[in-house]
């Protein structure tokens, strides 16, 4: 199932910056706040709230 209406946020800042990062193991990710690890919270978008950076 591909659910798109689903956004991963940072467990550490709770922020949306968190991307998928490779680094000497695989399936960690890492944020701009400098937190790198394996777990992700996700979260539905429910709102329609301007999350990053997506205008057009
Ligand atoms: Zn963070």
């Amino acid at each position: 199932m591909i659910n798109k209406n689903k956004v991963k946020i940072c467990p550490s800042c709770r922020k949306p910056t968190i991307e998928f990062f490779i680094g000497l193991e695989t399936g960690n990710y890492s944020c701009r706040c400098g937190y790198v690890g394996p777990i992700v919270i996700e979260v539905e978008k429910t709102r329609k709230k301007n999350i990053g950076r997506k205008n057009k």
